[in-house]
């Protein structure tokens, strides 16, 4: 028998709306490792190493030749032997470990495992008596999947006790005979149609609650020594991220107590990795559950991911889970428990001591309440932690969420701030601009002032000198009178003030031909146009 502790990583193929170029997940079959990088595929790639990997190629029997196989035969060995599934919602877990395919070729490790269990049965007649069971466990309340009563919000959670020998078990839960795989499959789908499946935003049938199938191979020969072998096949509720599959309200909580519970299922695969004397299989109710398989038995983690680059956290997140459960160290395989409670135990000092039957039966009946009394603490104490650790975990997503929230904030307030002093900058140089541009404008005012001055002026001398030029021209080829130049018939000389105001031309006194002078731009010369 090889480590008790088998851990084993499966990556599905994309689904219909996953990009298959999109993958974050690359696997090394021949060194069983897989690699993870994000999309940016940075150098510091991640790496992971397992007893096994299956790529998204890998067939359902390729998974039951090196899981199933081996988890029957350590039952038939009088040991208990689990198979769980555990990753992601979405990932694969159910379709590995319980799909009934429309062929064989698609079916799931609990067909192939049932199917393989009772050909060793039938090759023995006689030899074994099979019965089962179907458990829940839906926020924190385990309950029968057989009575064919589908468990309500008022139903009471069973309880979970350990026998004499240190083995767990439940009182009061239906347990039925099974003579084929038929009536396995049969009982499995009658549980189903009780069972947990809630619409979610991550997966259309996302199982909210964890199951467990359990067949009981006992041996009818008394004469035999081997104990009842007990096949677990583990069903696990899906990690989720509450952000990302956005579920609100009993959604929230179911989804809350899931991951409380797989985080107790953590504390207690690095305990055992750890080697630490206590493991804390009390905390949560799948982990009881699986204590035998722990503790002396032998336990197969198929942890399942899938391959999108969108999931980059949950996969490193469950295959961390994995390799932490590879680190479990070899536990002694067989019946009889070292760390059996004490309630179970028999002082057998006192057997030996000389007090009376009497006396010995009061104490240990006194040894029976106590023990009792520490049962129903225990239970308290449990319940209490579990709130503890929801109020802790909600505690740490609020402090994660206002961390989130701060940090957006800050960008925000940095990015305004930039844009304001990028505003501030663009407002100085406009103002700077308009300065130099009224600066300018007020030279250009004054120019033109001088401008229209000398222009005036230029008028005016033309405009003399032309008449000077009319006058005398007159004179000479008329004939005129002298008296035309006579001071009192030539035409008036405009006042100071008329030089200034009235165009010389507006004055009534006979001219010679009109003369139209037209200034058409500050430097172009003066046209004059006879009219
Ligand atoms: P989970 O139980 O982890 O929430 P499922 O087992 O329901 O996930 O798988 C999610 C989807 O992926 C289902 O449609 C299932 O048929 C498909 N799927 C999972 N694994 C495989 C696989 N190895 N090959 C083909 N389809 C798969
Ligand atoms: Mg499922």
């Amino acid at each position: 028998m090889s480590k008790n502790v088998f851990v084993c990583a499966r990556v599905r193929p994309p689904l219909k709306d996953e990009d298959p170029n999109d993958t974050c997940v690359q696997i090394n079959e021949a060194d069983r490792t897989i690699a993870v990088r994000d999309r940016q595929g940075f150098a510091t790639d991640k790496q992971y190493s397992f007893s096994a990997v299956f790529p998204q190629k890998a067939s359902q029997r390729h998974i039951f030749e090196s899981v199933g196989r081996t988890a029957v035969e350590t039952a038939f060995e009088g040991h208990h032997s689990a198979i769980i599934a555990y990753g992601q919602t979405n990932s694969g877990k159910t379709y590995t470990l319980a799909n009934k395919g429309s062929t064989d070729k698609e079916d799931g490790l609990l067909q192939r495992c049932v199917k393989e269990l009772f050909e060793t049965v039938n090759k023995n007649p006689g030899l074994y008596r099979v019965t089962m069971s179907y458990t829940q466990i839906y926020n924190e309340v385990l309950s029968d999947l057989l009575t064919g009563e589908a468990p309500t919000s008022k139903t009471v959670s069973l309880t979970i006790r350990e026998d004499a020998e240190g083995n767990v078990f439940v009182p009061g839960l239906t347990t039925v005979d099974v003579c084929s795989a038929g009536d396995v499959t049969h009982y499995v789908d009658c549980g189903n149609k009780i069972r947990m499946v809630a619409l979610t935003n991550m997966n259309a049938e996302s199982s909210r609650s964890h199951v467990v199938v359990t067949l009981h191979l006992h041996r009818t020969n008394t004469a035999s020594a081997a104990p009842e072998g007990r096949l677990l096949l583990v069903d696990l509720a899906g990690s989720e991220r509450i952000k990302k599959s956005r579920v609100q309200g009993v959604r929230k909580q179911e989804a809350q107590c899931i991951n409380a519970s797989l985080a107790c299922l953590g504390n207690v695969v690095h305990a055992l990795a750890e080697g630490s004397p206590h493991v804390p299989y009390r905390d949560c109710k799948i982990t009881r559950l699986l204590q035998d398989a722990f503790k002396r038995g032998r336990t197969n983690l198929v942890v399942t991911v899938g391959p999108s680059s969108s999931d980059f956290h949950e996969t490193n997140s469950t295959l961390t889970f994995g390799m932490r459960a590879m680190k479990i160290k070899q536990l002694p395989m067989g019946r009889g428990s070292t760390d059996a409670p004490f309630e179970e135990g028999v002082d057998t000092s006192l057997c030996a001591s000389t007090a009376s039957a009497a006396e010995f039966s009061r104490l240990q009946s006194g040894n029976e309440e106590m023990a009792a009394r520490l049962r129903e603490e225990d239970d308290l104490i449990q319940h209490l932690g579990a709130a503890l650790r929801e109020a802790d975990d909600e505690i740490r997503v609020l402090h994660r969420e206002i961390a989130v929230s701060k940090a957006e904030a800050m960008d925000a307030a940095e990015a305004a701030r930039n844009q304001l002093l990028l505003h501030q900058d663009v407002v100085k140089q406009l103002l700077r601009d308009r300065e130099r541009d009224h600066t300018e404008l007020e030279a250009l005012k004054k120019h033109l002032q001088q401008l229209t001055a000398e222009r005036d002026g230029l008028l005016e001398a033309i405009q003399l000198d032309q008449i000077t030029k009319t006058t005398r021209s007159h004179t000479k080829t008329d004939g005129v009178s002298a008296a035309f130049v006579n001071k009192e018939n030539a035409p008036p000389r405009p006042s100071p003030n008329q030089k200034k105001n009235s165009h010389p031309m507006a004055s009534k006194a006979p001219l010679g031909p009109i003369v139209n002078l037209s200034l058409n731009s500050r430097n172009s010369p003066l046209q004059f146009i006879e009219l």
